[in-house]
């Protein structure tokens, strides 16, 4: 195979990049900055059977569903991950995130510990990057701060955080989430290194 610079203007298929996080790391502010200065990548939206939260819109933050409508999908393989989390289910819908990668699109995912595991397994090239926050401390005064939840639900992704920590060994980069400003410049920064990995150009020999 001949190398040439040609070979470096167009890319192979989408990357797929996971961002994990406890709930109340930050997360959802850090990826919704990155992803509204990247006009090239798209967000997954997810479904989930939760109820949503004041201030979601159906089909932009999730399609919520009932547990009916999540299990038929679920059986007929119309999710590429799904995981039960805080009591409820929540799945990446496959046929879009395929059709985006075929077309060379990244596209991000905000997925549970759980549902990292099982993109990784299929998309082998797929980036996972974890964020922290402060400390676990930090992390409760967020939770309530938020006052989006009610306190039984506060104290169950409270203590779920705790577990989901100790996943963060299968991740490939993690994101300490002290100052939002400075995580966003990190998450682009990965984004942009993985963007120019020689490999996502050149084809992989026979
Ligand atoms: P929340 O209810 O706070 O929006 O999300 C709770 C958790 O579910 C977060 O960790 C979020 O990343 C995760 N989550 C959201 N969508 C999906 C999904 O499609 N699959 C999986 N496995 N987790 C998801």
């Amino acid at each position: 195979m001949t190398v040439s610079i040609r070979s470096f203007t167009k890319r192979g298929p989408g990357i797929v990049f996971i961002v994990s996080a406890p709930s109340g790391a930050g997360k959802t502010t850090l990826t919704r900055k990155v992803l509204s200065n990247c006009p090239d990548m798209s967000l997954s939206v997810s479904c989930t059977t939760r109820a949503p939260r004041a201030g979601e819109i159906p089909g932009k933050d999730y399609h919520f569903v009932s547990e009916a409508v999540f299990k038929r999908m679920l059986a007929a393989g119309e999710f590429a991950e799904w995981a039960e989390v805080h009591g409820k289910l929540y799945g990446t819908p496959r046929r879009l995130l395929e059709r985006q990668l075929r077309r060379g699109r990244d596209v991000l995912l905000d997925i549970d510990v759980q549902g990292a595991r099982q993109i990784k397994q299929h998309f082998l090239s797929a980036v996972s990057i974890f964020v922290l926050p402060p400390s676990l401390d930090e992390l409760r005064r967020r939770l309530a701060a938020r006052g989006t939840d009610a306190r039984k639900t506060i104290e169950q992704r409270w203590r779920n955080a705790r577990h989901e920590i100790q996943e963060i060994q299968g991740y490939d980069y993690f994101i300490l989430n002290r100052d939002v400003k400075e995580a966003v410049r990190r998450l682009a920064a990965i984004i942009a290194a993985e963007r120019l990995k020689v490999c996502r150009y050149i084809p992989k020999q026979k």
